[in-house]
Parts: structure tokens; C-alpha cells; sequence
């Protein structure tokens, strides 16, 4: 049997979940739920990361100890997830008890290679956060919060080997086309290697943060970001046990998005190169979500949740929007606006239509009894088979670069063509004239077949609704008749549901 695991990034307790996280977490739910369907075994780990100066100090700020803190936030992602729908196998958090240990166990094994050093570590740092700020972070040379300039200190600190790995990096990178995806990250991340790689450093002095993993060989000192994080990827693995680990690291896909490019693409193969592990298959990387109103900011009232886009719109409106907008790899813009255009001409309108029309036809005419296909097929009921057939060729195409977008338009395309089928064959009104009654009943069968692939079609993207469709249909869960070839998906004298409202239509909300 093949295998894939897809991986979110953990994400950083210090923000409730948006539209940034739950993109990423949308898309890896949907890869799951399409290669599941294909065959494959999927595993799917998302989690938070819960270590770090920040974390400290924004529990301090909120007078709260930090396992209180994390526990509070890493509850919202978790319950977020769920109430989405989200169907990860494994939600990892960095302060478990199993990560904490295997983190160690890392660290020991490439300190004892010799791949770990004691040096001196310089940088900016801000008595006032007594935090380091690197030179991007600072707004006109000063710390962003207390607009005072920070002192340039030094301080003893542990640093892995990373340069050392630099040559072997760029083969691995050269060697291997498609190892980022889109290419162009790739390209960036080749560019960026033609300088010399510095070490890294991996560890901060207990005197300054005591929340973190300790050293395994140094408990003045304990491990600064990227071990303690970027290890989540396979100790969820390991703790799962059995052999998940065999299984699934040769197939690792990690989702992220672009601004984690460099964490991903250098400091991460490095490690697990350092661990003697085998890097992973992709790492897949998206652009950001630019909001019409400006950058998304807590000030600015116009930060995207989830949750509230569910209550408002309905999950399956709200992923079509995010797995249909976006281009992999590119921006793309959100707005509210643009939401409900899309959900009143897409699914309202063309799904919607199709779905109520065909329905409604068929209890009219048939008492939703399915008529037999007649023996003959005329050439629009063949170009209609075809037309879909086509839709899933090109569907897996586009899934298989992680151009859900195209997918999308695969299957609308498909759709649209369903819509010309009704008023180029006209059941309604051969359905006056007696003697086509036969002509009305299969024509009615091939919309049904149009209905249930798209129930198939469109499981991974929205599995609400495909779950509503199989349901009206009086196809059952198990998978079984929704995969017929087209034609014999249905007996004669099947009973069809009655037609229901699958999106309503949105009006315009008036202008505050
Ligand atoms: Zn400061």
C-alpha cells in the first residue's frame, strides 16, 4: 500500500487561530481526504509550538504561569481544528512529555558526533524584553515595543554545526527537481546557499529563559527554537509507534507557508542530516493571504476566524473559498466581498441550481424513482460522460502539483457543461409530450450520474456537502455505488430524496 504524511507547521501559541493557519490546515485536510480516496495510507500531523521568550512573557503579562498559558491557547488551535472538521490523526504539542524526550535523545546523539560546539553568540538585545532582536525585527534600529535602541551584548551559547552540511545541501537540492515545491522557492533557496552558511545557534542561558527543553549535556543552558520545533516532524511519529515512522517518513510532505521558507528549506534538512535520517519527499510552500483592507491586525478589527466564517457562511463555503482563490505558491487576496461573490455564483447558483433542479424533476415526473438509461445513448449524453471524465483526468493532474485551484476549475468547467445539457435536452419540456416520457427518465439518469461524480469528485474539497449529495441520492457512506462507472451507479426504480437548499444565496449586507 503507498503512503504520504502531510505535515501543517506547528503553529506559535502567542495568536489564536486565522486565515493563515487555517489555510494551511484546510489544504492538508483536503490532501488527506483526496489520497485516502485514491488508496493511499495517509497520516496527518498538525500541533502547536509552545516554547520561547514570548510564551514567557506573554503569560507574565497575563499573570498566569506558562503551562497554563500554552495549555489555554494549544486548546483553542485543537478545538478550532475540530469544530472545522479537520481530520488530523495526531495534534502534537511541543511541551509533551515524549517530544521533550526525543528532542534530547537528538541533541545527545549529534552533540556526541561532534556536530555541537560551545561559542560566543552576539546580537541586539533589549534589557526591557530581555529578549534578542535581529536587525529585521528592529523598526528604525530600535526594539518595537519600548522605541529604545538595544545594546549589542555577547553571551556564551551552543551552536550545531550547520555550515558543514552547506555542500551537501546544495547536491540534495540540485539533484532533486521537485524537492520544493513551487520551484521557484527552490530557486530562492539555491540563491540564498551561494553565500557561506553560518553555524546556527541552538541554546539560551537559563539566566535569561528557563522555558524551553534543557541540554541533555549542559542544564545551565536550554535548546532555542529550531530543535525543540522542527523535531515535532518525526517525534509524532516515533510516539505513535508500531512502525509509523518506516512507514511514513519516506513519503513527508510538509505544508507551509513562505515565510518559514528558510527554516524548512536549510536549518531542516541540515539537522536531520546531522541525525542521520533521510530528508523528507516535498516541502510544499504557499504564499500569503493580502487583505483588501490592509495587513490583518488585531487593531484593524479585521483579523480572519475561522470559526465565525463557519457560523457565517458554512465550513465547506469558507474552504471553497481559500482551496479555489488561492494559486499554490502565490498570494492572493481576501475579502468578504469576494467570499460571497464567489459563494452566490459557484455553489449557490451553478452546483446549487443544478443539484435543486435535477432533484426537483425527478420527484416531479418519477416520484424520484430512477428511470432506466436507454439502450442508445444520443451523442449529448456521451459528450456529458465524456465531459466529466475529462474533469477527473485533469482533477488529478492538478492535484498532483498542488494546484487546487485548477482542480476546482477542472470540475466547474464540467459543471457548467451540465447546466448547458438541461436546456439543450429540455426535460421540462419533453416531459408535455407523452411519448418522450422514456427520453425525460434517462436524460434525468444521466444527471443523477452527473450529481453522484460530483459527490465523488468533490469528497476531498468539500466533504460536507459531498456527504449531503450521497444522501440525497440514497447512496450509502460506504463507498461502494459512488464509484460505478457512469451508468451503473443507480438500478432502475432507486428512490431519490427530495431536493434541498445546498447554499443559499447571500444578499449583500448593507454598508455600515
Ligand atoms: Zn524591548
Amino acid at each position: 500500500m503507498e503512503r504520504i504524511y502531510f505535515t501543517t507547521p506547528i503553529y506559535y501559541v502567542n495568536a489564536e487561530p486565522h486565515l493563515g493557519h487555517t489555510y494551511t490546515t484546510v489544504i492538508a485536510d483536503t490532501l488527506k481526504r483526496y489520497y485516502q480516496a485514491l488508496g493511499y495510507e495517509v497520516f496527518f500531523l498538525t500541533g502547536t509550538d509552545e516554547h520561547g521568550d514570548k510564551i514567557a512573557q506573554a503569560a507574565q503579562a497575563s499573570a498566569t504561569d506558562p503551562k497554563t498559558y500554552v495549555d489555554r491557547i494549544s486548546g483553542i488551535f485543537r478545538s478550532t481544528w475540530d469544530r472545522c472538521g479537520i481530520a488530523y490523526d495526531h495534534f502534537i504539542r511541543t511541551t509533551d512529555p515524549y517530544h521533550k524526550e526525543y528532542v534530547q535523545r537528538i541533541l545527545r546523539k549529534i552533540y556526541d558526533a561532534g556536530d555541537v560546539y560551545f561559542g560566543e553568540y552576539g546580537g541586539f538585545y533589549c534589557y526591557g524584553c530581555e529578549r534578542f532582536y535581529t536587525e529585521r525585527e528592529l523598526v528604525d534600529g530600535k526594539c518595537p515595543d519600548h522605541q529604545t535602541a538595544p545594546d549589542y551584548i555577547s553571551e556564551k551559547n551552543y551552536f550545531f554545526r550547520m555550515a558543514k552540511y552547506q555542500e551537501r545541501l546544495i547536491d540534495e537540492m540540485k539533484s532533486r527537481p521537485d524537492i520544493i515545491r513551487p520551484e521557484r522557492y527552490r530557486a530562492e533557496v539555491l540563491a540564498f546557499l551561494r553565500e557561506p552558511l553560518e553555524d546556527l545557534c541552538i541554546s539560551r542561558p537559563t539566566t535569561r529563559l528557563q522555558w524551553g527543553i534543557p541540554l541533555p549535556f549542559d542544564s545551565n543552558y536550554v535548546t532555542y527554537v529550531w530543535f525543540d520545533a522542527l523535531l515535532n516532524y518525526v517525534s509524532a511519529l516515533e510516539y505513535r509507534g508500531g512502525d509509523s515512522l518506516v512507514k511514513f517518513w519516506p513519503g513527508t510532505n510538509h505544508l507551509i507557508a513562505k515565510d518559514i521558507l528558510k527554516t524548512h528549506a536549510i536549518y531542516w534538512p541540515t539537522m536531520l542530516m546531522a541525525a542521520g535520517m533521510p530528508l523528507y519527499q516535498h516541502l510544499n510552500v504557499h504564499g500569503y493571504w493580502v487583505m483588501d483592507s490592509g495587513k490583518m491586525s488585531k487593531s484593524l478589527g479585521n483579523v480572519i476566524r475561522p470559526l465565525e466564517m463557519k457560523e457565517r457562511f458554512g465550513m465547506d463555503a469558507f474552504r471553497y473559498f481559500l482551496l479555489r482563490e488561492m494559486a499554490f505558491g502565490q498570494d492572493a487576496k481576501f475579502s468578504v466581498e469576494a467570499l460571497v461573490t464567489r459563494i452566490n455564483a459557484d455553489l449557490a447558483n451553478n452546483l446549487g441550481n443544478l443539484v435543486s433542479r435535477v432533484l426537483a424533476m425527478q420527484q416531479k415526473y418519477f416520484a424520484g424513482e430512477v428511470q432506466p438509461l436507454s439502450a442508445a445513448w444520443a451523442a449529448e449524453d456521451m459528450e456529458l460522460r465524456d465531459k466529466f471524465a475529462q474533469a477527473e483526468r485533469e482533477l488529478h493532474s492538478y492535484m498532483a502539483e498542488l494546484q487546487f485551484h485548477r482542480a476546482l476549475e477542472a470540475v466547474w468547467s464540467a459543471l457548467d457543461h451540465a447546466n448547458r445539457y438541461v436546456v439543450q435536452t429540455a426535460p421540462f419540456t419533453l416531459i408535455k409530450d407523452p411519448a418522450k416520457q422514456p427520453r425525460v427518465g434517462a436524460v434525468l439518469h444521466h444527471l443523477l450520474e452527473v450529481i453522484r461524480t460530483l459527490a465523488r469528485l468533490l469528497a476531498p474539497f468539500l466533504p460536507d456537502t459531498a456527504k449531503e449529495l450521497r444522501a440525497l441520492l440514497g447512496l450509502a457512506d460506504d463507498g461502494g455505488s459512488i464509484n460505478a462507472p457512469w451508468g451503473q451507479g443507480f438500478t432502475p426504480g432507486h428512490k431519490i430524496n427530495a431536493p434541498k437548499v445546498l447554499f443559499p444565496r447571500i444578499e449583500s449586507e448593507p454598508k455600515k
